[in-house]
């Protein structure tokens, strides 16, 4: 991968051998790993290990988690916030997992329609709970810094699967708790 760096900094005018640019193949093979280490982790591994039985029958948020995640066209980030809630009908998980299956899937080239859908599945598939839904808005860098769309532009996606799909009023407490947000 370092070499290919090394091409692409010639490709756009520049000398990968001048001092400033000397680590930088390797600094961005490093980089892009990590930003990509979601292709190594299993996401039913990260939910499978953390299931405990409980007669807990509320809706559980996790609100306003930070994501970050790259566009499968551009390799450019688009990153914002996250809102996922189930509500549970036999078994319920921890919720640094819930965090932990965002990343697993935000760390790969994404983009945000196909992210928001493989969150809720796999939770709808794993916990089969009463309902799941998923709220992410996030802004693209793709957009923003090429000019295609209005600065500031944020771009929001919704899954909502069983009970938060049939179900208004339930949609409707969900998305109070996402509007409550100071955040994005
Ligand atoms: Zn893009």
């Amino acid at each position: 991968m370092e070499n290919l760096v090394a091409d692409l900094l010639r490709r756009v005018g520049e000398d990968p051998e001048r001092e400033g640019l000397r680590k930088t193949p390797e600094r961005v093979a490093r980089s892009l790993e990590y930003l990509t280490k979601g292709y190594n982790e299993d996401p039913k591994t990260v939910i499978n290990g953390a299931l405990f039985v409980e007669e807990y029958s509320e809706m559980i948020v996790l609100k306003d988690l930070d994501f970050f995640s790259l566009c499968e066209h551009h390799m450019l980030p688009f990153f914002g916030k996250a809102n996922v809630a189930y509500i549970p009908k036999h078994q319920i998980v921890g919720i640094s997992k819930l965090a932990r299956l965002v990343d697993v899937y935000a760390r790969r080239l994404q983009v945000q329609e196909r992210l928001t859908t493989q969150i809720a599945t796999m939770l709808m598939d794993e916990l089969d709970p009463l309902g799941v839904a998923v709220v992410l808005r996030a802004e693209h860098l793709c957009m923003r810094m090429r000019g295609v769309e209005k600065q500031n532009s944020v771009v929001v996606t919704s899954a909502m699967l069983g009970i938060f799909r049939s179900h208004q009023e339930t949609r409707q407490e969900f998305m109070t708790f996402v509007n409550s947000s100071n955040g994005r």
